[in-house]
């Protein structure tokens, strides 16, 4: 399998640390908020990453937060923090907005097919280990406290911004004002915020420095190494969080456990965008899943949507591009129905069969090229040479990635004749055989403007509904 690794811009081939295992942490929500359709690309993305690395034989333990503390409105860590700002707007607290957004963003990525990652853990529940990991950085000499919250500092360490490859002197020259004057470096961003800076935050804690809160890249750092150790396989997000949020995981954790690399691949979804950009929520005006169910579609096909793009592609929304997937994906449902009424799914392939399985799962295989992979799909049910019962199971088989749910689709039941169409179409067998040819005419006529077709056959007569 190949990735492409943002760290040195190139498609690599994917080495475990462990065979066979794969270790992933994802950046989660921050839950102030309903996740419009630009944040769910980005987890398709993910959810196509695991599900590829699983058909590669990878046992995957796919990690995800859940930020319900500590991301403020500015990256520079300016701002306030999003659910204590959400909680002041509607008069909740901010434990139940956290739960409230929480649980709509578990029903829209159920909704859209994404497995549910191994673990999900939340930024409340781990504040013991962000308080660790921010002494540890304190033991080494990486940390100092200014106007009261504890900041890392860039310099301590000779890597900074490698991620993003950011120019450091530019960016000192670029940056005359910090907008925080605590900082040594522009560049240093807070670890552990205390009561010092908003004084009525309401979710806090005690720490060694004072009560206060986390930072939000710690809490990256913090959990990701709680479930899978201090050096793992993939780290993802999406593009946004490469020049800020992972190049500061990155440096607190490599200056925490004095080993390199922290993480060994890691992968970034590009944005949605629309007509006016990337697709953000502070730009005000965004999509949810649930507009696009009030609008008449199914969270599928905006997955079929996901896939008509590259990750690394930005990818425009639209309607009608949201149609063009609708009708696709509605047309592979009718396509698998008819088949699926037809035959039962193959055990053993042609060549040809196997040559398009093989296709497929090298499309996805070389850095999840899912566009290639559905033009490999539909080359293969246009395949006169394909039978049926081989094209069903290659289906079901691609379907284990596309994740469209090909295996739900039913068969579609025959409708029922009813009596008085049955019993018409007995009177006009009837006097067919008494050669009575008006009459049989009538009836033909009578049951196509009731919308029933019926066929003479050497069997009898064969009645359809008309489609
Ligand atoms: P947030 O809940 O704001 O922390 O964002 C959740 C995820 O969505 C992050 O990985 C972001 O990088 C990603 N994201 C934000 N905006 C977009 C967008 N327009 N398209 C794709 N991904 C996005
Ligand atoms: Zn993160």
């Amino acid at each position: 399998m190949k990735l492409y690794n943002t760290m040195s811009r190139k498609v690599e081939d994917f080495k475990p640390i462990e065979d066979h295992k794969v270790g992933m942490y994802c950046c989660g929500p921050t839950v102030y908020n309903f996740a419009h359709i630009g944040n769910l690309r980005t987890y398709v993305f993910e959810d196509i990453l695991r599900r590829t690395l699983e058909k590669n034989g990878y046992k995957v333990k796919h990690v995800m937060n859940i930020t319900d503390v500590g991301h403020l409105t500015g990256d520079g860590d300016d701002g306030e923090d999003k659910l204590e700002k959400r909680s002041r707007e509607t008069g909740k607290s901010v434990w139940d907005i956290a739960a409230f957004y929480t649980e709509a963003f578990m029903k829209d990525t159920a909704s859209l097919n994404i497995k549910r990652p191994t673990v999900i853990c939340k930024a409340t529940d781990h504040i013991k280990e962000m308080i660790d990991l921010v002494k540890s950085l304190e033991d080494g000499g990486h940390t100092y406290i200014s106007g009261g919250n504890v900041y890392f500092s860039i310099d301590t360490i000779d890597d900074y911004g490698k991620l993003a490859k950011l120019n450091l002197d530019e960016l000192k020259a670029g940056a005359r004002i910090s907008v925080d004057d605590n900082k040594r470096n522009p560049k240093d961003f807070v670890l552990w915020f205390t009561n010092g800076k908003f004084k009525d935050q309401v979710m806090v804690w005690p720490s060694p420095w004072g009560v206060g809160y986390p930072g939000w890249h710690i809490e990256c750092s913090a959990m990701s190494m709680k479930y899978l150790g201090r050096h793992f396989d993939i780290h993802c997000g999406g593009i946004d969080a490469i020049p800020v949020h992972h190049t500061n995981e990155i440096a607190q954790s490599e200056a925490a456990t004095g080993e390199k690399p922290w993480v060994n691949y890691w992968c970034h979804g590009e944005f949605l965008i629309n007509d006016k950009g990337k697709m953000s929520k502070s730009s005000g005006e965004f999509l949810t899943l649930s507009v696009l169910v009030d609008h008449g579609y199914d969270p599928l096909d905006y997955r079929y949507f996901c896939l008509t793009g590259h990750y690394r592609s930005q990818l425009k929304f639209s309607y009608e591009a949201l149609d063009h997937a609708k009708s696709a994906r509605q047309s592979l449902n009718d396509k698998v129905a008819s088949l699926k009424k037809e035959a039962s799914p193959a055990s053993s392939f042609s060549e040809k069969a196997c040559g398009y399985r093989q296709e497929f799962f090298d499309a996805m295989s070389n850095d999840l090229h899912a566009p290639q992979a559905l033009a490999v799909l539909w080359s293969m049910l246009k395949d006169e040479e394909v039978p049926d019962d081989q094209k069903l199971a290659l289906l079901l088989d691609m379907d284990s990635i596309l994740g469209l749910n090909l295996d739900k689709v039913e068969v579609k039941k025959e409708e029922s004749i009813p009596q008085n169409v049955l019993d018409l179409v007995n009177e006009r067998a009837e006097a067919k055989k008494n050669k009575d040819f008006k009459r049989s005419d009538e009836i033909r006529d009578r049951l196509a403007s009731m919308g029933w077709s019926v066929k003479d056959t050497p069997q009898g007569p064969v009645v359809a509904k008309i489609l």
